[in-house]
């Protein structure tokens, strides 16, 4: 498995491209890619290492993670895949790219396929077990690859910090019980993609993040 990491958008918002090294399909996370330069960087990279994208799955629906799924859709013929919690997000997407200046772009693309919370997400030799855990925004999604031990957390949790919880229908008490009790039992070397900033692990968490 090879997990190519982007950093796009105003925001800084980590896109992920993990694909299969036998069967060459892959798999987009979060897509984030904005303006022309960051469409062309992601496309250059599933062209140049022959990826098929089979998939196009979503954290969570906040406006730093859908704002290149229109773009992906369009050019790899895949639709988003997220949890129907936060499907309403996708109705305020507009309103939300003016406010933060990101106006001119097209209204948010629809979800082809709801991902159920302890549902399983699979392409080429690779399955993913979603984890549920709401509170950064209620239908906050981790994907768990057990095999290779890896977590792809979104906002959920950072490196020595969590996600917001004052965005609409965030819950603080819900994100911390969530952490504790669904990622924390995963075994401390997991590796830690998060939505925004470094990598960690589960271990380093446990006993760095202040927050739990
Ligand atoms: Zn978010
Ligand atoms: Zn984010």
């Amino acid at each position: 498995m090879t997990v190519k990491t982007f950093i796009f958008n105003p925001f800084m918002e980590n896109t992920y491209v993990v694909s299969d090294d036998d069967t060459k399909e892959c798999a987009v996370i979060d897509a984030g890619c904005l303006d022309k330069t960051e469409q062309s960087s992601i496309e250059h990279y599933i062209k140049e290492n022959s990826l098929t994208v089979n998939r196009l799955i979503n954290t969570h629906l906040h406006l730093d993670h859908v704002c290149g799924n229109n773009f992906v859709s369009r050019t790899f013929g895949v639709k988003p895949e997220a949890h129907k919690d936060d499907e309403f997000l996708l109705a305020l997407f507009g309103a939300q790219a003016v406010a933060f200046g990101i106006a001119g772009t097209e209204p948010a693309c629809p979800l082809g396929r709801y991902i159920e919370e302890t549902g399983h997400i699979s392409f080429g030799n690779i399955t993913f077990t979603a984890i549920h855990v709401p509170g950064h925004s209620p239908g906050s999604l981790c994907f768990y690859d057990k095999s290779s031990g890896t977590l792809f957390a979104g906002d959920v949790l950072f490196r020595g910090s969590i996600g917001r919880t004052d965005l609409p229908k965030g819950n603080y008490d819900q994100l911390i019980e969530g952490i504790t009790q669904k990622l924390f039992v995963l075994p401390e070397e997991t590796v830690v993609y998060c939505g925004h900033g470094p990598t960690t692990t589960i271990g380093y968490e446990k006993i760095y993040n202040p927050y739990l």
